[in-house]
């Protein structure tokens, strides 16, 4: 009787864009304890748009030519919107040499003679970058739940950006159903806390595990496993397909990248998080029939 069970199941999934991609993961989804979630992309609309800009001591074309140089050589989405933001203004964009990226921390490379560098606060620290003129706004920002990039030329702290991406709409209703059900979830970024934090206040998450490095998310997954539970991802970045493949089952949003897709059990086509609950309650009935 199993197998015919868990066909109808994966049938009734297909019919609501769950994709399961084999019968296993149905099995096992009834048994979640734990559903990490990442937070751009997946939480919020991964649409990321630049809506504050400041500059020390130049004029803000000028850092922005900077800025937009460094970020269109980056397929990062964060980098996608300063450029984005840049362009509309009618500023000219130059070339850039050396270019690196720093996978969890930023992007930095030589206009003209100028070293620009573009990323996380942690990272400016790294570099041994004073950023305490700058402290002010980005906490004021981060605590609006926007992420904000550090800019430095030459090791000197010039500007920041803040930029903002909208919680899905579904996504506080997914949240409380999936609690309701006695799961617990926590979001795993690699943002900064205070941004991650007012985030998950949003949704009504409670534990963040935040400022993660892209290799180090596996790692998170495994110091829950190693809690004793059961624990489910749910990501949509080409950085979340390890996660997504150690966890027990691995949701991909829909919408994301193929990396992300090919690592995991379940794809939620829809892209929004209430395709997590419907699964989770499609393995319950699933089993049930079984039993
Ligand atoms: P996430 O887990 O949210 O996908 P990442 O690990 O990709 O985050 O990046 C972590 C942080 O590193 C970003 O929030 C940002 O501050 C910084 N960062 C990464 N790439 C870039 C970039 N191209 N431009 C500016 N900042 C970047
Ligand atoms: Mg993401």
């Amino acid at each position: 009787a199993a197998p015919t069970s868990i066909m109808v199941g994966t049938g009734k999934g297909a019919e609501n864009g769950i994709l399961i991609k084999d019968a296993s993961s149905l099995e096992l989804a009834h048994k979640i304890q734990t559903i990490v979630l990442d937070k751009t992309g997946t939480i919020t609309e991964g649409k990321p748009t630049v809506t504050d800009f400041l500059a020390l001591d130049r004029e803000n074309a000028e850092l922005l030519k900077l800025v937009a140089a460094i970020e269109r050589n980056s397929e990062h989405p964060l980098a996608e919107a300063v450029v984005e933001y840049v362009k509309q203004q009618g500023i000219e964009i130059p070339e850039v040499t050396e270019f690196n990226a720093i996978a969890g921390s930023g992007v930095q490379g030589k206009v003209g003679n100028a070293l620009v560098q573009v990323g996380t606060r942690r990272w400016m620290h790294e570099l041994q970058i004073d950023t305490s003129e700058l402290n002010p706004y980005q906490e004021s920002w981060e605590t609006g739940g926007k992420t904000v990039v550090s800019i430095a030329v030459d090791n000197v702290a010039r500007g920041l950006i803040g930029i903002a991406d909208r919680v899905k709409v579904s996504s506080p209703a997914a949240v409380s159903a999936l609690q309701r059900m006695n799961i617990e979830v926590v979001m795993l970024t690699g943002d900064n806390s205070q941004t991650a934090e007012a985030i998950a206040r949003e949704v009504g998450i409670k534990r963040v595990f935040a400022e993660v490095r892209p290799d180090q998310k596996v790692a998170k997954i495994q110091e829950l496993q190693a809690e004793g539970k059961i624990v489910a991802m749910v990501g949509d970045g080409i950085n979340d397909a390890p996660a997504l493949a150690q966890a027990n089952v691995g949701l991909a949003i829909g919408t994301g990248t193929d990396i992300a897709i090919a690592a995991s059990d379940i794809t939620l086509i829809a892209g929004d998080l209430q395709g997590i609950v419907t699964a989770i309650q499609l393995s319950r009935a699933t089993i049930r029939n079984i039993q």
